[in-house]
């Protein structure tokens, strides 16, 4: 069975069926203008305090601990995906708590100079735990679920292969 990441959590909030195609690793354009802005901003942004730390298969962006504890921190290239953004750190908080960490999160939008609290509350735990069994369930499908035009659709690398 495929593993639910962080990353998967965070296309289930954006679109079903990217969530299917990346489970499939279908790879997107790799000369996507928006790809390669979110890798600047990820290389250039907030660089002192930036760390990148693979922990148990996690990819968490900053790490630190505040007044004895642990925060975690997801950067993204703009405010209009926060919400996805939002649950995939809740995603992590979810992994972290299950592994006896407590911990809190941090949203931060570079370009904008955002910054927002994520706590796990039990209505987040509820939601993400949800929504970690919806994943799996469209990641069993044998076909991808139907492509439906959103506003994400425009900026999406998967928009040529879905509606060509
Ligand atoms: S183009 Fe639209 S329907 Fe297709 S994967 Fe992207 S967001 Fe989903």
């Amino acid at each position: 069975m495929v593993k639910v990441t962080g990353t998967l959590m965070w296309y289930y909030f954006v679109c079903k069926r990217e969530v299917w195609l990346m489970s499939r690793e279908v790879t997107p354009f790799e000369e996507d203008d928006l790809l390669e802005i979110g890798r600047l901003i990820h290389e250039d942004s907030y660089k002192r305090e930036k760390k990148e730390v693979d922990l148990f298969s996690m990819k968490i962006d900053v790490l630190r601990k505040t007044n004895g504890r642990l925060l975690i921190g997801e950067m993204k290239k703009s405010s209009s995906y926060l919400m996805p953004a939002r649950m995939q750190l809740l995603f992590y908080l979810y992994r972290l708590k299950e592994m006896g960490i407590s911990a809190e999160g941090e949203l931060l939008v570079p370009k904008e100079r955002k910054k927002e609290k994520v706590i796990l509350s039990k209505d987040a735990e509820e939601k993400v735990k949800s929504a970690i069994s919806d994943i799996q369930k469209i990641i069993a499908l044998d076909t991808p679920p139907p492509a439906v035009k959103t506003h994400f659709c425009n900026r999406c690398a998967y928009k040529d292969f879905c509606f060509a």
